[in-house]
């Protein structure tokens, strides 16, 4: 059996390949569901069926009225910039070809606000309110994260 301290630390595999950046894994069949809808590129939040407010993070009842009825439904994918830090350290190696980079509060058209990564934004357009748009980053080839760049015009 090989012991991973016997090698010179360059040679170690984890020292030379890029992880890849970890996915969502949600335990919860509601928040499985947001995630599984962001796979056919469009974003949904959930819509109460009695007083038709959305809400994000998904969750089994609305906190305005109690209804537990909802329905799933597309965002516009636009809203503006409501908070951000720039990211100067990675604290996954995954993201170590990233940095820095913006993390971001996105306010959506309806009403909610969802933590997020905001790309393509040269760091002196960033101001409350910028007006975003969504768009989709690749992780793994396969997995659909929802992120926002500034939207044009
Ligand atoms: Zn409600």
């Amino acid at each position: 059996m090989s012991d991973e301290h016997d090698v010179p630390p360059k040679a170690r595999p984890s020292a030379q390949a890029t992880p890849a950046k970890p996915r969502p894994r949600p335990q919860d069949p509601i928040e499985q569901e947001f995630w599984r809808l962001c796979q056919d590129g469009q974003l949904y939040f959930q819509r109460c069926g009695s007083c038709g407010i959305f809400r994000h993070l998904p969750r089994y009842m609305c906190a305005r009225c109690g209804s537990p009825d909802y329905s799933w439904e597309p965002s516009s994918g636009k809203g503006t910039l409501f908070s951000w830090t720039v990211t100067h350290q990675a604290l996954h190696p995954a993201f170590a070809a990233d940095v820095p980079f913006v993390a971001a509060v996105v306010e959506l058209e309806e009403g909610v606000r969802m933590a997020t990564r905001l790309v393509d934004c040269e760091r002196d357009r960033l101001a409350l309110d910028l007006p975003v748009e969504l768009d989709f980053e690749m992780i793994g080839g396969d997995f659909r994260l929802p992120v926002f760049r500034p939207r044009e015009g």
